[in-house]
């Protein structure tokens, strides 16, 4: 469904990202997973069109997205920093992104309260941010993110600003609408028991290149290199 073949980046003689092959089947949910600039954000600014890669290729059901411009690749993006505008309401912000695309006022407002049912937002629509949780706020973001319907949504550490507890249930709840709404989720973490409870599949990062990519049981019983038998003996 989605396949990185080949897929290199380098910052000048920074090489961030070696060659890498990836694919990711529809529906899966796959976790990112590896130590602080092992790669995985860059990875998953190539998968939204916000850089571009140094080489390789990137293709969406077989079709070349590499040199498609972020918003004409359908991908709903979600940041740890959920960047919503202080001055607008929940409503006036999930509908931000139909407005800069010129969407007509008629169908921004279907297409908002789809999203806002989806995520079931409806009695915080007319909130402003500073009047939410920082629950709340994620899933805000989230819901702008869904708000064009795209099939593939990818996160970076979009649970990280949240305590323990607010985490363990944003994760529950992220799963449940990863089931019921069967998008496929790219979602990159540094926290080795997230990834283990939440992915089909984790790929393991270390310095721009996957050291091991399995189900979460298997990276668990049968790490295949000491650094993953490692990193993942860190959790807790
Ligand atoms: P983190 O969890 O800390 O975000 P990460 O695994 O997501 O880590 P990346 O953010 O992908 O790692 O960064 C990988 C490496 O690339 C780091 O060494 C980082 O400093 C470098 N890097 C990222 N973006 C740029 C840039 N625009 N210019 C130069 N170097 C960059």
């Amino acid at each position: 469904f989605i396949t990185l073949d080949r897929i290199s980046k380098a910052f000048g003689q920074l090489k961030v990202v070696d060659e890498l092959d990836l694919q990711i089947e529809k529906g899966e949910f796959v976790s990112l997973l590896g130590p602080s600039g092992s790669g995985k954000t860059t990875i998953l600014m190539m998968l939204a069109g916000f850089i571009e890669p140094t080489s390789g290729e990137i293709r969406l059901e077989n079709k070349r997205i590499d040199h498609l411009p972020a918003h004409r690749r359908n991908m709903g993006v979600v940041f740890q920093n959920y960047a919503l505008f202080p001055h607008m309401t929940v409503a006036e912000n999930v509908a931000f992104p139909l407005m800069m695309r010129g969407v007509s006022k008629a169908e921004a407002a279907e297409r908002v309260s789809r999203a806002i049912d989806m995520v079931k937002l409806g009695h915080i629509k007319d909130r402003k941010p500073a009047q939410l949780s920082g629950g709340q706020q994620q899933r805000v973001a989230l819901t702008r993110a869904l708000v064009f319907e795209p099939s593939v949504v990818l996160m970076d550490e979009p649970l990280g600003a949240l305590d323990k507890q607010l985490r363990e249930h944003m994760q529950f709840e992220l799963r449940e609408l990863h089931r019921r709404l069967e998008l496929t989720i790219v979602f990159v973490t540094h926290d080795q028991g997230e990834a283990l409870t939440m992915s089909d599949r984790i790929a393991v990062f270390n310095a721009g290149r996957i050291e091991q990519l399995a189900s979460p049981e298997a990276i668990y019983d049968r790490p295949n290199t000491r650094f993953v038998a490692e990193f993942i003996g860190e959790t807790n």
